[in-house]
């Protein structure tokens, strides 16, 4: 199995994890409400989806 020739330093690791996102992606604001959803779900506060009730609370 391949071994790595050179410890990876500080600055590349640190460059390498400005990618890693604190937040999980999909995760949006609803328009309506303001409450955190996932992105093409209905709204499980409000019911919301594409401008019109979907579900009712
Ligand atoms: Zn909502």
């Amino acid at each position: 199995m391949a071994v790595p020739f050179r410890r990876t330093s500080k600055t590349a690791k640190r460059k390498r994890r400005t990618h890693f996102k604190l937040q999980v992606p999909g995760m949006i604001e609803c328009p309506r409400c303001g409450e955190m959803k996932m992105a093409h779900r209905v709204c499980p506060s409000c019911g919301y989806y594409k401008n019109k009730v979907v579900v009712n609370k």
